[in-house]
């Protein structure tokens, strides 16, 4: 059994805000999300702002704390263990953040921020430091920018040091959680391709969390599009891209552009209706219906459950998913 992570019926619960005469309800961000990550695989998580993929994410490397549900690490559930039990796994478990500015210390130089976790880990001074000029090099930088400070370097490059951070103990799982988000477009494709060519030299199983389906098409073996703090389809990147079964993975792929003009002319948009809900009020049954092109009367009431929907494990969760 290949299976690295395991997590069933994550959920995160937030206070929500307090109305006049009513109790504060709380806040659904992640409802239930459970799914496998095998060793060195790539799930891409895709999903608008506020459907809880960051959340997901944070839960996963024990950032945050679920309200429920489990998370299993080499088959060791790692949810309830402390901060002190945690220490074995934790250099297992890495995380890349959208920001890479924000997640630097700016007050530190390169080496500092790269040998922190090899300190904590028992390395001596000397050691860690040679290490982090290693991974400079991995990551494409000058080895000899480790005296450096994160604002002397571009973006793309500052978030070569949030990737060799992350890399530096050695981790077998790294969640990313939208890497290439805050950085210009012509450096998006490289970050993109590193992280890639990392994922395969060291093994590594990645979550690579996008809120576009076309960042994380060429990486993922797998991808995984969530609404509203729900997974509404999961499978093998072929059986989702070429062929979706969840009206909601249908409009977002519409709105990817295809490359050739003619096809893009020929092709028809799913344009959807209104902005997604806020997860404080999710609607009734599907909680897709309002926005959905094939809502029916069931829709409302009854909300589908994530089902298998032909070959190659996909699964979907609508009561008329597009069988191909
Ligand atoms: Fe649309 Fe109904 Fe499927 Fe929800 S269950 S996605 S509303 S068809
Ligand atoms: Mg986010």
């Amino acid at each position: 059994d290949s299976t690295l992570l395991s997590v069933r019926d994550l959920t995160k619960t937030f206070p929500g805000r307090r109305r006049l005469g009513r109790p504060a309800s709380r806040v659904r961000a992640v409802d239930g999300v459970a799914f496998d990550l095998a060793a060195g695989e790539t799930l891409g998580l895709v999903g608008e702002s506020g459907c809880g993929k960051s959340t997901t994410g944070r839960m996963l490397v024990r950032l945050l704390e679920p309200t429920a549900g489990t998370v299993a690490f080499d088959n060791q559930d790692i949810t309830h263990l402390s901060q002190r039990q945690l220490r074995p796994t934790r250099r297992h478990l890495q995380m890349i953040f959208q920001d890479p500015y924000a997640s630097l210390n700016p007050r530190q130089t390169v080496s500092r921020i790269l040998s922190e976790p090899l300190l904590i880990q028992g390395k001596s001074a000397r050691a860690a430091r040679h290490r982090a000029a290693e991974l400079l090099e991995l990551v494409g930088l000058n080895p000899e920018h480790l005296d450096r400070h994160p604002y002397q370097f571009s973006g793309g490059q500052a978030q070569r040091i949030g990737i060799a951070r992350a890399l530096a103990t050695g981790p077998r799982l790294i969640v990313a959680d939208e890497p290439v988000s805050a950085l210009d477009v012509s450096v998006q494709a490289q970050i993109v391709n590193l992280l890639e060519r990392l994922q395969h030299e060291l093994g590594l199983a990645l979550l690579f969390i996008a809120h576009d389906l076309s960042v994380v098409k060429r990486i993922c073996d797998r991808v995984a599009v969530m609404y509203l703090g729900r997974i509404v389809e999961i499978g093998d990147k072929h059986a989702v891209y070429d062929a979706p079964a969840h009206p909601y993975t249908q409009a977002l792929l519409s709105a990817v552009p295809l490359p050739d003009p003619a096809a893009e002319r020929r092709r028809e948009r799913i344009v959807l209706l209104g902005d997604p809900p806020s997860p404080a009020a999710p609607p009734s049954g599907c909680s897709f219906h309002p926005r959905c092109p094939k809502a029916q009367d069931i829709c409302r009431n009854q909300r589908p459950a994530l089902a298998a929907v032909g070959r190659e494990g996909r699964q979907a969760a609508c009561h008329f998913p597009t069988d191909h």
